[in-house]
């Protein structure tokens, strides 16, 4: 399988290099790119022995290119469109956070390239868009979130689904009062109890945000209806998510919490193999497993983003950029952990919404509400 990262030095980028070392002679990998973590990446680039590689900046692509004369190097958003539209890969995987994920998804869509997709903004800034191209180029998007894997696997047949129902961990402050969340550290923030992911998502899933984004990310990749996705807490974090057919059958798929298993099941779908961290599953040991209603007083994020996906439009959009930007400022400590609702709330409510907006109408919104959002620390 010839495959390309694109954000090979992220959180699930390490774990991918991490799968594809363990399955010698599978994978050939195409290209491979990285911000600003060199040190990182030239490991990597020993490990996997890419063709290219892009980095952010043009300085740093020459002084690698020095280092590494075999291999070809580019840099900037045009060197990652560049390896996401080349098609010797056959799959790449979007692992980059936030909006960067967008473009290179719709090059290889373009270009006729399985996605593996890790980056949640392209679905909910674009997923119209993004969905109706993959349908129209016949192209799969497979997705790398645990809740996403899941249900793609208990997916067997679309006709008769009733409803998706997506699990949430409840994150760090399941159990805490409002109070508590209200006066929360940034270091008690980024304590999530079951995974261990990026700092962005970290403070997302202590939120709710990030179960709100999965929820508008289900919609766009399974085509349902907001009615029929249930967000179910489940602080085990054991049952990845489910579905549920007409007849009342409910198939989940389960496992053990690790960011591994449904990588690799996006990278060498439609076949299986054991994994890095494969071990037989144990009802027994896993004893007991607890499923709540979420709480959307203490986590009032999750219902904006109900809202904003039912309204559709450039909405989600907005709520994605002024989350993202609130979340920076808030890892700064130049907000608290609440005004990310605030703040996100408040921009959601001035925004006239555009339905069926174009790419461009979507990348221009998405500009304006980061600035709007940056502006709010003025004010304060
Ligand atoms: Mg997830």
């Amino acid at each position: 399988m010839k495959i390309s990262i694109i954000g090979s030095t992220g959180s699930i980028g390490r774990q991918a290099i991490e799968v594809i070392q363990n399955m010698p002679g599978f994978f050939e990998v195409v290209s491979l790119t990285g911000g600003d973590n060199i040190e990182e990446l030239k490991k990597q680039i020993e490990l996997v022995k890419p063709k290219n590689v892009c980095v952010k900046s043009e300085q740093n692509a020459i002084k690698l290119q020095k280092e590494f004369p075999k291999i070809n190097f580019l840099f900037g958003d045009k060197g990652l469109i560049d390896i996401a539209s080349d098609r010797t890969n056959e799959r790449i995987l979007v692992s980059v956070s936030g909006k960067t994920g967008l473009k290179p998804t719709l090059a290889a869509i373009e270009n006729g390239i399985d996605v593996a997709l890790a980056n949640k903004e392209t679905l909910v800034m674009a997923g119209d868009i993004v969905m109706r191209r993959a349908r129209e180029k016949n192209v799969k998007i497979l997705p790398v979130d645990s809740e996403h894997g899941a249900i793609h696997q208990c997916l067997s047949n679309r006709n008769e689904v009733e409803k998706l129902i997506i699990t949430a961990s409840g994150g760090p402050f399941r159990t805490k009062s409002i109070d508590d969340i209200k006066n929360a550290t940034v270091e008690e923030t980024l304590h999530h109890p079951r995974w261990n992911m990026g700092k962005k998502i970290t403070i997302d899933s202590a939120t709710l945000m990030n179960k709100g984004l999965e929820v508008i990310e289900a919609h766009h990749l399974f085509d349902m209806p907001y009615e029929k996705i249930q967000v179910v807490v489940h602080p085990q974090s054991i049952v990845h998510s489910a579905v549920e057919y007409a007849d009342g059958s409910v198939i989940a798929q389960l496992g053990f919490p690790s960011m591994h298993i449904p990588i690799q099941y996006t990278l060498t779908y439609p076949n299986r193999f054991e994994g890095i961290e494969t071990r037989s599953f144990d009802f027994v040991k896993a004893g007991r497993l607890d499923f709540e209603e979420p709480d959307f007083e203490k986590f009032p994020c999750l219902k904006l983003a109900f809202a904003a996906g039912r309204e559709g439009g450039t909405l989600p959009v907005v709520m994605n950029a002024a989350n993202e930007e609130a979340v920076y400022m808030f890892l700064e400590n130049k907000i608290s952990l609440w005004d990310i609702y605030e703040i996100t709330n408040k921009i959601m409510n001035d925004h006239k919404n555009i339905s069926n907006p174009s790419l461009e109408e979507i990348l221009e919104q998405d500009k304006i509400a980061r600035e709007i959002t940056k502006n709010q620390l003025l004010g304060r």
